[in-house]
């Protein structure tokens, strides 16, 4: 039987985004503490109980996370150019960062089935992947 994992990841990052109606709070320049959970399904290991160490998790996207870390969002798009779907970090929404996540991610995680994106306390997008 699957079981899905997660593991929890922070990043402070500032955005804006530009596709939201003009006089929209979200248009101007903000900072978030951004959330990240992804998930991982597979069958547990017959010998060690575990879908994958959390550790190794841990160890393949954080390198991802420094990528936002304490970084203009917007800002990491125009520098990478069209490398890495940055034109979803030109307007880094939630759901669009998911998506980004996703993207750079899959290879790097097999079985990656969840990404979720907490901007605030209240407000957050799951995408769900196909397993
Ligand atoms: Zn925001």
């Amino acid at each position: 039987m699957n079981v899905e994992i997660f593991r929890s990841f922070h990043f402070e990052a500032a955005h804006y985004l530009p596709h939201f109606p003009e006089g929209h709070k979200c248009r101007r320049l903000h900072g978030h503490s951004f959330r990240l959970e992804v998930g991982v399904t597979g069958k547990p290991d017959p010998y060690s109980g575990a879908v994958m160490d959390f550790g190794e998790i841990k160890k393949r996207v954080a390198p991802v996370v420094e990528m936002l870390d304490h970084f203009l969002i917007n800002d990491v798009g125009d520098r990478l150019g069209n490398a890495k779907h940055a034109q979803l970090l030109r307007n880094p929404t939630s759901e669009n960062l998911a998506l980004w996540f996703a993207h750079n991610l899959k290879t790097l995680l097999p079985g990656l089935s969840t990404v979720v994106i907490h901007e605030t306390c209240t407000s957050k997008c799951v995408l769900k992947l196909q397993p």
